[in-house]
């Protein structure tokens, strides 16, 4: 039996939306192409494999992690998914990975006390795998960008946007409510961006914007275009989860990412702005595109784009 993550296991059962939203053939190619995908460390299960969790805190220098692989190789134990976490100002560093000890030449116990026999280990911790299942239970809190985040499955998001058409109707009172709540996250976003990064340096390079977006899994963001002066931009966003869920039709259908877009622009600026989606995975295009624009007095920005 081949070893599966739990992830896959369930999403096996997933209805057909959700497959919508991860298999759609909008432009997959080119981002399997161009990127990898990143595996959160949560769950693996194989009965036929003798699989163990190990968390090893070490000093943060060269060669701590080369020692430490080094017994592992030595050991014949399989390295499989994990994390390596060493800040660059941290004294401290950990290395936490699934191993499978199928074919290895020591038990994970023995492979534990090998590892804290080294000068660069602080702390050895394992767990072995209950009936094939190895569950990551080391781990808490989760912490993106230096703030607490939990891990929201994209489809499990959509749901609940579908749930709020659902409950709403869907018509401007519910696309308001999306626009709106994807507005107060752009803001917050990019509050929390300008701790990590100077605001001078976002306008300068604004790739950078594009990867924290690609960071955090909510689609492949490129700035086309941005005149600091007249404050318009263009944005285009492969992947957008949002848009991938919905059925295809014939309106643009972003209300929670354009209200993330308007949100977090308009607080770079420090000004209202309009935010139009011009095109749209849900009508076909090849990415959804956003238009950025100081805002017309008599028009309502919240309606904008439907
Ligand atoms: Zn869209």
């Amino acid at each position: 039996m081949m070893a599966r993550s739990l992830w896959d296991i369930l999403s096996s059962g997933l209805d057909e939306q959700s497959t919508l939203s991860t298999k759609s053939p909008t432009s997959l190619g080119r981002v399997s192409e161009e990127f990898l995908p990143k595996h959160l460390l949560a769950f693996e299960f194989d009965p036929n494999r003798k699989l163990a969790h190990f968390v090893i805190e070490m000093r943060n220098m060269p060669g701590a992690l080369e020692h430490s692989a080094a017994v592992a190789g030595k050991g014949g134990l399989n390295i499989l998914s994990g994390f390596h976490h060493a800040p660059s100002q941290s004294r401290n560093a950990y290395w936490s990975f699934f191993a499978d000890f199928t074919n290895a030449k020591t038990e994970p116990a023995e492979f534990a006390d090998q590892l804290r026999s080294l000068a660069s280990t602080l702390k050895v911790r394992f767990r072995t795998a209950s009936s094939g299942l190895l569950v990551n239970s080391f781990h808490f809190p989760m912490i993106w960008a230096g703030k607490r985040a939990i891990a929201v499955r994209a489809d499990v998001l959509t749901s609940i946007f579908s749930h709020v058409r659902s409950l709403l109707g869907a018509g401007p009172a519910s696309d308001v409510l999306l626009f709106q709540m994807g507005q107060a996250t752009g803001r917050k976003s990019f509050e929390q961006v300008c701790a990590l990064v100077p605001r001078d340096l976002l306008g300068r390079e604004p790739e950078i914007a594009g990867g924290l977006v690609a960071a955090a899994g909510w689609g492949i963001l490129t700035v086309s275009h941005l005149d600091v002066s007249k404050k318009t931009v263009t944005i285009q966003l492969a992947e957008n989860f949002e848009c991938l869920s919905y059925p295809k039709g014939d309106k643009a259908s972003s209300q929670f990412m354009r209200g993330f877009v308007a949100g977090a622009i308009s607080e770079f600026f420090q000004q209202r702005l309009e935010c139009v989606e011009t095109k749209c995975l849900a009508k076909g295009d090849e990415y959804c595109e956003f238009t950025v624009e100081p805002v017309i007095p008599s028009q309502d920005a919240t309606v904008a784009g439907m």
